[in-house]
């Protein structure tokens, strides 16, 4: 029997940041804020989260740039 294993990652946007320019792409884009979590599944059931970022997403790269705590406190008021 095959057991299907691994991670998959999960986007949650936060809030929406409007209009700016990537500082990782260059390209002007909706950015918004939001937490990424990697999930271990078995079965494609999530089991537990094997990491978390907090990031201002850019739908033309992916992640603009990482935050810390603090930062995404900020953001998010
Ligand atoms: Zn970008």
């Amino acid at each position: 029997m095959m057991v299907y294993y691994g991670t998959r990652k999960k986007l949650k946007t936060v809030k929406q940041l409007g209009r700016m320019r990537c500082t990782n792409c260059g390209h002007e884009v909706d950015a918004s804020l939001a937490k990424e979590t990697g999930y271990f599944h078995i079965f494609f059931i999530p089991l537990f989260p094997v990491f978390g970022y907090k990031i201002i997403f850019c739908p033309c790269c992916g992640i603009m740039k990482k935050l810390t705590n603090e930062e995404f406190k900020e953001m998010k008021e």
